[in-house]
Protein backbone atom coordinates (compact mmCIF):
# COMPACT_ATOMS: atom_id res chain seq x y z
CA UNK A 1 0.00 0.00 0.00
CA UNK A 2 1.67 3.05 -1.29
CA UNK A 3 2.43 6.18 2.10
CA UNK A 4 2.21 9.76 1.52
CA UNK A 5 5.61 9.74 0.85
CA UNK A 6 5.09 7.70 -2.63
CA UNK A 7 1.49 9.37 -3.59
CA UNK A 8 3.66 13.34 -3.26
CA UNK A 9 6.55 11.53 -5.55
CA UNK A 10 4.26 10.01 -7.99
CA UNK A 11 2.54 13.88 -8.14
CA UNK A 12 5.65 15.25 -8.96
CA UNK A 13 6.11 13.21 -12.08
CA UNK A 14 3.48 14.66 -14.03
CA UNK A 15 2.48 17.84 -15.73
CA UNK A 16 2.06 20.78 -13.42
CA UNK A 17 0.29 23.92 -13.77
CA UNK A 18 2.38 26.83 -11.82
CA UNK A 19 1.20 27.71 -8.90
CA UNK A 20 -0.23 31.56 -10.22
CA UNK A 21 -2.38 30.02 -13.00
CA UNK A 22 -3.96 26.98 -10.61
CA UNK A 23 -5.03 30.16 -7.97
CA UNK A 24 -7.61 31.45 -10.39
CA UNK A 25 -10.80 30.07 -12.50
CA UNK A 26 -10.35 30.61 -16.60
CA UNK A 27 -12.49 33.82 -17.09
CA UNK A 28 -15.47 33.35 -18.58
CA UNK A 29 -17.49 35.72 -21.12
CA UNK A 30 -20.81 36.25 -22.44
CA UNK A 31 -21.76 37.52 -25.84
CA UNK A 32 -24.95 39.56 -26.47
CA UNK A 33 -26.14 39.68 -30.35
CA UNK A 34 -29.39 41.04 -31.90
CA UNK A 35 -30.76 40.91 -35.09
CA UNK A 36 -29.50 38.69 -37.36
CA UNK A 37 -29.66 39.35 -41.47
CA UNK A 38 -30.94 42.94 -42.87
CA UNK A 39 -32.73 45.09 -40.21
CA UNK A 40 -35.96 46.19 -42.22
CA UNK A 41 -37.45 48.15 -39.71
CA UNK A 42 -35.36 50.17 -37.01
CA UNK A 43 -36.89 50.42 -33.37
CA UNK A 44 -34.74 53.02 -32.45
CA UNK A 45 -31.74 55.17 -33.79
CA UNK A 46 -28.24 53.21 -34.58
CA UNK A 47 -29.92 49.82 -34.01
CA UNK A 48 -28.83 48.54 -37.12
CA UNK A 49 -25.36 49.34 -36.05
CA UNK A 50 -26.00 46.07 -33.89
CA UNK A 51 -27.61 43.35 -36.21
CA UNK A 52 -24.61 41.35 -37.96
CA UNK A 53 -25.37 39.53 -41.28
CA UNK A 54 -26.17 35.89 -41.58
CA UNK A 55 -22.61 34.86 -42.95
CA UNK A 56 -20.77 37.14 -40.05
CA UNK A 57 -23.29 35.71 -37.60
CA UNK A 58 -22.42 31.44 -38.77
CA UNK A 59 -18.53 32.71 -38.53
CA UNK A 60 -18.82 34.49 -34.81
CA UNK A 61 -21.29 31.75 -34.05
CA UNK A 62 -17.93 28.76 -34.88
CA UNK A 63 -15.90 30.78 -32.82
CA UNK A 64 -18.32 30.91 -29.77
CA UNK A 65 -19.19 26.88 -29.69
CA UNK A 66 -15.60 26.52 -30.10
CA UNK A 67 -14.33 28.96 -26.83
CA UNK A 68 -14.64 26.90 -23.82
CA UNK A 69 -15.65 30.15 -22.34
CA UNK A 70 -17.83 31.85 -24.09
CA UNK A 71 -21.98 31.81 -23.41
CA UNK A 72 -24.20 33.19 -25.63
CA UNK A 73 -27.67 35.44 -25.20
CA UNK A 74 -29.60 37.31 -28.10
CA UNK A 75 -31.71 40.32 -27.28
CA UNK A 76 -34.64 41.87 -28.59
CA UNK A 77 -36.89 38.80 -29.85
CA UNK A 78 -36.17 39.36 -33.43
CA UNK A 79 -37.91 36.70 -35.88
CA UNK A 80 -34.55 35.61 -36.98
CA UNK A 81 -33.93 34.03 -33.39
CA UNK A 82 -36.22 31.56 -34.58
CA UNK A 83 -35.31 31.36 -38.69
CA UNK A 84 -31.56 31.97 -38.28
CA UNK A 85 -30.29 31.56 -34.74
CA UNK A 86 -32.07 28.32 -33.43
CA UNK A 87 -31.50 25.96 -36.38
CA UNK A 88 -27.63 27.38 -36.65
CA UNK A 89 -27.02 26.56 -32.87
CA UNK A 90 -28.89 23.34 -33.16
CA UNK A 91 -26.83 22.16 -35.93
CA UNK A 92 -23.75 22.83 -33.54
CA UNK A 93 -25.50 21.30 -30.20
CA UNK A 94 -25.18 24.62 -28.91
CA UNK A 95 -27.60 26.56 -26.37
CA UNK A 96 -28.41 30.06 -25.39
CA UNK A 97 -30.96 32.47 -23.63
CA UNK A 98 -33.12 35.04 -25.73
CA UNK A 99 -34.60 38.14 -23.88
CA UNK A 100 -37.85 38.98 -26.16
CA UNK A 101 -39.04 42.49 -26.00
CA UNK A 102 -42.74 41.75 -24.46
CA UNK A 103 -44.52 44.32 -25.81
CA UNK A 104 -43.16 43.43 -29.31
CA UNK A 105 -44.39 40.43 -29.38
CA UNK A 106 -46.28 39.21 -32.18
CA UNK A 107 -45.40 41.73 -34.37
CA UNK A 108 -44.28 41.44 -37.69
CA UNK A 109 -40.50 41.66 -37.19
CA UNK A 110 -40.66 40.02 -33.56
CA UNK A 111 -41.44 36.37 -32.45
CA UNK A 112 -44.36 35.16 -31.32
CA UNK A 113 -45.59 33.54 -27.89
CA UNK A 114 -45.51 29.66 -30.08
CA UNK A 115 -41.88 30.99 -31.46
CA UNK A 116 -40.85 31.27 -27.86
CA UNK A 117 -42.48 28.05 -26.86
CA UNK A 118 -40.52 26.36 -30.20
CA UNK A 119 -37.49 27.72 -28.39
CA UNK A 120 -37.82 26.85 -25.43
CA UNK A 121 -38.85 22.95 -26.58
CA UNK A 122 -35.24 23.08 -28.38
CA UNK A 123 -33.52 23.62 -24.93
CA UNK A 124 -32.94 27.41 -25.16
CA UNK A 125 -33.89 29.36 -22.03
CA UNK A 126 -36.10 32.79 -22.22
CA UNK A 127 -35.73 36.04 -19.88
CA UNK A 128 -37.67 39.26 -20.15
CA UNK A 129 -36.29 42.43 -21.77
CA UNK A 130 -39.06 44.66 -21.29
CA UNK A 131 -41.91 45.75 -22.00
CA UNK A 132 -41.55 48.58 -24.36
CA UNK A 133 -37.49 48.46 -24.57
CA UNK A 134 -37.70 51.75 -22.88
CA UNK A 135 -34.16 51.89 -20.71
CA UNK A 136 -34.44 50.72 -17.08
CA UNK A 137 -33.12 54.24 -15.61
CA UNK A 138 -34.88 56.89 -14.29
CA UNK A 139 -38.24 54.63 -14.34
CA UNK A 140 -40.11 55.14 -10.91
CA UNK A 141 -43.66 54.35 -9.23
CA UNK A 142 -46.20 52.69 -11.59
CA UNK A 143 -44.60 53.04 -14.80
CA UNK A 144 -41.29 51.17 -13.14
CA UNK A 145 -43.68 48.06 -12.28
CA UNK A 146 -45.19 48.51 -16.08
CA UNK A 147 -42.07 48.41 -17.56
CA UNK A 148 -39.52 46.12 -15.34
CA UNK A 149 -42.21 43.59 -13.72
CA UNK A 150 -45.07 43.39 -15.53
CA UNK A 151 -43.29 41.78 -18.66
CA UNK A 152 -41.80 39.07 -16.11
CA UNK A 153 -44.95 37.90 -15.20
CA UNK A 154 -46.72 38.05 -18.77
CA UNK A 155 -44.19 35.82 -19.91
CA UNK A 156 -44.02 33.68 -17.38
CA UNK A 157 -47.82 33.70 -17.93
CA UNK A 158 -47.79 33.00 -21.38
CA UNK A 159 -44.92 29.96 -21.02
CA UNK A 160 -46.35 28.80 -17.95
CA UNK A 161 -43.34 28.56 -16.48
CA UNK A 162 -40.71 30.39 -14.58
CA UNK A 163 -38.68 33.79 -16.17
CA UNK A 164 -35.76 33.84 -13.78
CA UNK A 165 -33.60 36.36 -16.12
CA UNK A 166 -33.75 39.47 -17.36
CA UNK A 167 -31.75 41.57 -19.74
CA UNK A 168 -31.75 45.49 -19.31
CA UNK A 169 -33.16 47.17 -22.83
CA UNK A 170 -30.13 49.40 -23.68
CA UNK A 171 -28.25 47.90 -21.19
CA UNK A 172 -29.27 50.77 -18.67
CA UNK A 173 -30.57 50.51 -15.65
CA UNK A 174 -30.07 52.54 -12.06
CA UNK A 175 -29.92 51.08 -8.22
CA UNK A 176 -33.84 51.61 -8.25
CA UNK A 177 -34.96 49.20 -10.90
CA UNK A 178 -32.49 46.51 -9.75
CA UNK A 179 -33.48 46.75 -6.48
CA UNK A 180 -37.39 46.23 -7.80
CA UNK A 181 -36.36 43.68 -10.47
CA UNK A 182 -34.52 41.77 -7.17
CA UNK A 183 -37.32 42.14 -4.56
CA UNK A 184 -39.95 40.47 -7.19
CA UNK A 185 -37.61 37.53 -7.13
CA UNK A 186 -35.87 37.52 -10.09
CA UNK A 187 -32.44 35.64 -9.86
CA UNK A 188 -30.18 37.12 -12.23
CA UNK A 189 -30.12 40.54 -14.78
CA UNK A 190 -27.99 40.77 -17.52
CA UNK A 191 -26.60 43.95 -18.83
CA UNK A 192 -23.79 45.19 -21.14
CA UNK A 193 -21.05 46.21 -18.94
CA UNK A 194 -18.09 44.82 -21.12
CA UNK A 195 -16.57 42.69 -18.65
CA UNK A 196 -16.21 38.77 -17.66
CA UNK A 197 -19.12 37.10 -16.13
CA UNK A 198 -18.79 37.24 -12.22
CA UNK A 199 -19.33 33.82 -10.69
CA UNK A 200 -22.91 33.82 -8.92
CA UNK A 201 -23.11 37.48 -8.81
CA UNK A 202 -26.80 38.65 -9.24
CA UNK A 203 -25.81 41.41 -12.58
CA UNK A 204 -24.12 39.87 -15.55
CA UNK A 205 -22.12 41.87 -17.75
CA UNK A 206 -22.22 41.26 -21.82
CA UNK A 207 -19.89 42.35 -24.55
CA UNK A 208 -22.66 43.21 -26.84
CA UNK A 209 -21.87 42.18 -31.24
CA UNK A 210 -21.83 45.03 -33.18
CA UNK A 211 -22.24 44.91 -36.84
CA UNK A 212 -18.36 45.35 -37.63
CA UNK A 213 -17.72 43.06 -35.14
CA UNK A 214 -15.52 39.51 -36.30
CA UNK A 215 -13.86 36.84 -33.89
CA UNK A 216 -11.02 38.89 -33.39
CA UNK A 217 -12.56 42.19 -32.10
CA UNK A 218 -14.45 40.41 -30.01
CA UNK A 219 -11.62 38.51 -28.38
CA UNK A 220 -9.67 41.56 -28.23
CA UNK A 221 -12.32 43.15 -26.45
CA UNK A 222 -12.72 40.26 -24.26
CA UNK A 223 -9.41 40.25 -23.13
CA UNK A 224 -8.71 43.87 -22.93
CA UNK A 225 -11.52 43.38 -20.15
CA UNK A 226 -9.44 42.04 -17.81
CA UNK A 227 -7.20 44.98 -17.35
CA UNK A 228 -4.00 45.49 -16.42
CA UNK A 229 -3.88 44.83 -12.75
CA UNK A 230 -5.05 41.59 -13.50
CA UNK A 231 -2.83 41.04 -16.11
CA UNK A 232 -0.31 41.26 -13.77
CA UNK A 233 -1.40 38.26 -11.57
CA UNK A 234 -2.42 34.37 -11.68
CA UNK A 235 -2.35 33.85 -15.32
CA UNK A 236 -5.74 35.12 -16.16
CA UNK A 237 -4.79 36.36 -19.24
CA UNK A 238 -3.23 32.96 -20.62
CA UNK A 239 -6.47 30.95 -19.06
CA UNK A 240 -8.51 33.36 -21.34
CA UNK A 241 -6.74 33.12 -24.22
CA UNK A 242 -7.40 29.47 -23.78
CA UNK A 243 -11.15 30.14 -23.15
CA UNK A 244 -11.62 31.91 -26.02
ZN1 LIG B 1 -32.51 45.31 -26.56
Amino acid sequence: MPHAGDVRAGARQGPVDPPSVRAVAAPRFTVCFHGVGVPTHEREPGEAGYWVTRDRFLELLDWAVAAPGVALSFDDGNTSDLEVVAPALLERGARATFFPVVGRLGDAWSLSAQGLEELIDAGMDVGTHGLTHRPWAGLRGALAREEVLAPRRALEDLLGRRVDRAAAPLGRYDRHTLALLRSDGCAEVNVSDQRPVRPGAWVQPRFSVRADDTAASLRARMLDSLGPARRLRNGAVSLAKRAL
